[in-house]
């Protein structure tokens, strides 16, 4: 295993993204994913396929999502969604922190890299039901992310793995990195532990791709603080921050948000990490439309604050911060047709009542005087004068409350009701490495570590306290295509050298 320009460590959107942009090139590449051939992908795997990039309405939609029919076209309504509207949001969910050449780098280069990943074999499909609720026989999509990936994010990987077969990329599966080959003249290739044998791999270039710290519960501990071990991980168990770390112990420098991370509402008792079959089930961003509650049967947090894709990732966060670290989202049957279909499988802490005192009873572990007395004053609170509208931010919020609701307030008064239980579930960590705007690992010293490259959940200073949902797989993109190719050409510059 020797002679690659190009060493990609990590097998998710980003590693795959930087493999084959090294390799049109003309790069020799290598990807070492840690994880078995069936576990391969990453949290890239895990995801739904969402992904917001900037478009300038339906022509653009229809060129990437080629299987929709005249019907589909017809009855919707996509808009556009403007660099400007993305960079506004960018600065605005990460309290204006967001790095502006990053930020730059991601919003300009949205629009080519989803054309890129067509290109690529990866295929895309309107998100139906999720990004738009159908009204008046129109769905009208919000957020900036309207298109999914065909087949989620296993779609999106067994994609890109095609492709990188097909063009002639290596892959590794089970090699797990745990040391860069590194001298003053920079890096030259990695240490990997495969089949149970630790070996030297040289190559001209190496590219981190290979995650943040989500999967390491003392890392959690130690740089989100108190009460992050007890997260559940959403996604894979082996994004553990070896590459930060190796990264990190040769003078890479350290940038961005490390004490925050993503984090959602999670079904209440989820496996401990990411399970490809289950983990779609565990989700539940429904919340717009519900009334939480903690332990001490209190609202806690403006459920109608944002659209869902500008609270979700915020909102895990505070759940974790609760009482026990649970919470139960309450509906009643005027909404139940909105729930997403998550809601409907095996895999819920559900309880139901035809009253809301015996659904209080079955409330687990809730204070149920509390609990009632908190929907009489929500219900007294909400502004039904106002039109319910879930497709835009509608204003029909809970007036006066101590905790407030801005949007989609409805009253808890319909039978059957419906309570689901949640925790805090992890998706990714923020902090990462500083890279220059052509992809390279910067030192301690403000200079560029000659021969190593960062792309993905690895790059830090692109998101600070919140996310705007569906930018991840769009910064792996983005990023990888910039580090492949940055990585490529250096690694050729250096063989002809
Ligand atoms: C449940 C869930 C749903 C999500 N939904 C969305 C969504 O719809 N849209 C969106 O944009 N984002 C979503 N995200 C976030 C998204 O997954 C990430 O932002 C993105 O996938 C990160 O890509 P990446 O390539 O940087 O990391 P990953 O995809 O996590 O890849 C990291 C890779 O590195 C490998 N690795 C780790 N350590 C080593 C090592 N030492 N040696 C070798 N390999 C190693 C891992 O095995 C893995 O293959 C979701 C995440 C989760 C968990």
């Amino acid at each position: 295993m020797q002679g690659y320009d190009v060493i990609v460590v990590g097998g998710g959107n980003a590693a795959l993204c930087a493999a084959l942009s090294a390799r049109e090139q003309g790069a020799r590449v290598l990807v070492l994913e840690r994880a078995p051939v069936a576990e391969r992908g990453g949290n890239s795997a895990y995801t739904d396929g969402k992904m917001r990039f900037a478009y300038n309405g339906a022509d653009d939609i229809i060129r990437l999502s080629q299987d929709l029919t005249p019907e589909e076209i017809a009855s919707s309504e996509f808009g556009v969604y403007t660099e400007e509207e993305f960079f506004d949001d960018m600065a605005r969910i990460t309290q204006n922190r967001t790095d502006p050449d990053l930020c730059e780098i991601l919003v300009r280069g949205s629009n080519a890299a989803m054309h890129w990943l067509k290109d690529n074999g990866v295929r895309f499909l309107p998100n139906y039901g999720r990004q738009a609720y159908k009204i008046n026989g129109k769905f009208k999509f919000w957020g900036g992310a309207p298109i999914v990936t065909w087949g989620g994010g296993v779609g999106l990987m067994e994609a890109l793995y095609k492709s990188a077969e097909k063009k002639g990329v290596e892959i590794r599966y089970g090699a797990w990195v745990r040391d860069l080959i590194h001298s003053d003249s920079g890096v030259s290739g990695v240490v990997a532990k495969i089949d149970g044998a630790s070996r030297r791999i040289t190559a001209g270039a190496v590219i981190l791709a290979c995650g943040g710290f989500e999967a390491n519960t003392e890392w959690r501990s130690r740089y989100l603080g108190k009460g992050w071990d007890l997260a559940k991980v959403r996604g894979t168990q082996y994004n553990t921050g070896d590459g930060l770390d190796m990264a990190l112990r040769i003078g890479a420098q350290p940038y961005g948000h490390w004490s925050g991370c993503h984090a959602v509402g999670w079904e209440r008792y989820a496996t401990d990490f990411g399970d490809l079959n289950l983990t779609p089930n565990f989700q539940r961003h429904s919340y717009t439309f519900c009334v939480m509650v903690n332990a001490d049967g209190r609202r806690f947090l403006d459920e109608g604050a944002d659209l869902r894709s500008f609270t979700y990732a915020k909102y895990g966060h505070i759940v974790l911060e609760q009482p026990g670290q649970f919470a139960w989202q309450i509906y009643d049957a005027k909404v139940k047709h909105l729930l997403l279909d998550e809601y409907r499988t095996r895999q819920v802490t559900k309880v139901t009542a035809n009253t809301l005192e015996e659904l209080a009873d079955k409330m687990e572990d809730v204070n149920k005087s509390q609990l009632l007395k908190t929907i009489a004053e929500f219900n007294a609170a909400v502004r039904t004068d106002i039109p319910f509208d879930p497709n835009i931010k509608d204003g029909r919020c809970a007036a006066g409350l101590e905790v407030p609701r801005s949007n989609w307030a409805n009253t808890i008064d319909t039978p059957p009701y419906e309570a689901y239980a949640i925790t805090c579930g992890i998706t990714f960590t923020f902090g990462g490495l500083r890279i220059s705007t052509e992809g390279q690992v910067l030192d301690t010293n403000h200079e560029v570590i000659a021969g190593l490259f960062a792309a993905g959940e690895m790059v830090g200073g692109i998101f600070y306290f919140n996310y705007p949902g569906a930018s991840g797989l769009t910064s792996g993109a983005v990023f990888g295509r910039l580090a492949g190719r940055s990585a490529g050409r250096f690694a050729k510059a250096a063989r002809a050298a």
